[in-house]
């Protein structure tokens, strides 16, 4: 059945950050089962009390949702027999040797693309503002400016540094403000020659923020998608079959239908949709009143018509205008703030969603590594 080997296509994309690889390669889906619009999932994992239980079952459950014809979604979940996990760990060794990463991205970094349907709806805003209360609790965190033409991370973040590379020819991200960032701005003299050069770079540059840099082992990375549909997105969900997607939106009802266009190419290439964003949700004035400036229900609308939640609203905030402007992040400079507090939240609920990998089940890729044998 077509849709059994889409849900295998989507379980690549399920990746044991321990392990270094896909459940399907590691022959961990012992069986998939399809009854109209449910399927029925066989997880095996190498030990039942593996602490990254909760997370595989969940990411797998979410990546299985994401095809086209399937609505709910079962997992059983078994242990390996003790021959099934020698033959995981020989697949997961053999992964190992062939080290040479296709993607730079550690295995156990989350990957958020930040999009929407059309631009101006705050999706930089946001892509910033969360990467800084998600740094803000704790977490290492970078950015993927991947809007090559309209790229605005580096403003947004105040930085004017350039790019470097290391003896290896790798590219080093600029560190702003705490947090990993590559974008084309920072490798351009200025803005005007860098939309210039853009025809030549916009087809390669994906490619190249994701091979060729030295990212740090980074828990989240948070990729500022171009608006709309097109490329970028497609070459993303085959480098990273790993990421998941985060819609931005108004609460404009227009707004709302171009979102669910992002939304559905995202589901052909099978990327979960973690949530939606609902941006400049409404002002409060100094008296508490509250205005609904750009109408209501474009967030909610949209959650329920992809089936999933609203993640976060963000108010409208002159501080986010004249943050990103100065290049001081309302949820670094104002947490408290009306738009502060609400990326902080909005952070605190990705944690749940789409939480940090944990380590361990005990077979760490670094042991797994040194149980090589030597290279002939
Ligand atoms: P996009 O990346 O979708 O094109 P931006 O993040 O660049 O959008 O935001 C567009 C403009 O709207 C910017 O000037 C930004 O400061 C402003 N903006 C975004 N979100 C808000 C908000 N919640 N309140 C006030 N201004 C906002």
């Amino acid at each position: 059945m077509p849709i059994i080997d889409d849900i295998y296509t989507a379980l690549k994309g399920v990746i044991d950050p321990e392990l270094g690889s896909d459940v399907v390669e590691l022959g961990m889906i012992h069986d998939v089962r399809v009854d109209g619009s449910h399927a029925d999932i066989d997880l095996a994992l190498t030990i039942a009390e593996c602490p990254q239980r909760g997370q595989l079952e969940e990411d797998t459950r979410r990546k299985a949702r994401s095809v086209s014809g399937i609505e709910t979604v079962e997992v059983h979940t078994t242990a390996m027999t003790s021959s099934q996990r020698s033959a995981l760990m020989e697949t997961a060794r053999k992964k190992a040797r062939e080290r040479a990463a296709p993607t730079a991205i550690a295995p156990t970094t989350r990957v958020l693309a930040i999009a929407s349907g059309k631009g101006g709806v705050g999706k930089s805003t946001t892509t910033v503002n969360l990467a800084a209360a998600l740094s803000g609790a704790g977490r290492s965190v970078g950015i993927l400016d991947a809007d090559i033409w309209g790229f605005s991370i580096p403003r947004m973040l105040g930085t004017r540094d350039r790019i470097t590379a290391n003896d290896d020819r790798q590219l080093l991200p600029v560190m702003a403000q705490g947090l990993e960032i590559v974008s084309t701005g920072l490798i351009a003299e200025s803005e005007e020659t860098a939309l210039m050069w853009r025809g030549l770079m916009l087809s390669k540059a994906l490619e190249q923020f994701l091979t060729q840099v030295r990212w740090s082992a980074l828990d989240y990375l948070l990729i500022d998608m171009p608006p709309g549909t097109g490329d970028v997105q497609m070459a993303l969900s085959r480098m990273l079959p790993q990421a998941e997607m985060v819609v931005v939106t108004t609460p404009q009802r227009t707004a709302q239908k171009v979102a669910v266009r992002v939304a559905d190419m995202a589901r052909r290439s099978f990327m979960p949709i973690a949530g939606v964003v609902e941006n400049m949700t409404s002002f409060v004035c100094d008296h508490g009143e509250e205005y609904a400036l750009f109408g209501h229900g474009g967030g909610d609308a949209l959650a329920e018509e992809l089936e999933v939640p609203v993640l976060g609203r963000i108010p409208l905030d002159s501080s986010l205008v004249e943050g990103g402007d100065t290049g001081r992040p309302a949820a670094i400079h104002d947490p408290s703030g009306p738009a502060g507090s609400a990326f902080h939240a909005l952070a605190a609920r990705i944690l749940e969603v789409v939480p940090p990998a944990e380590a361990s089940c005990g077979v760490r890729i670094e042991e797994l590594l040194e149980s090589l044998p030597p290279r002939p």
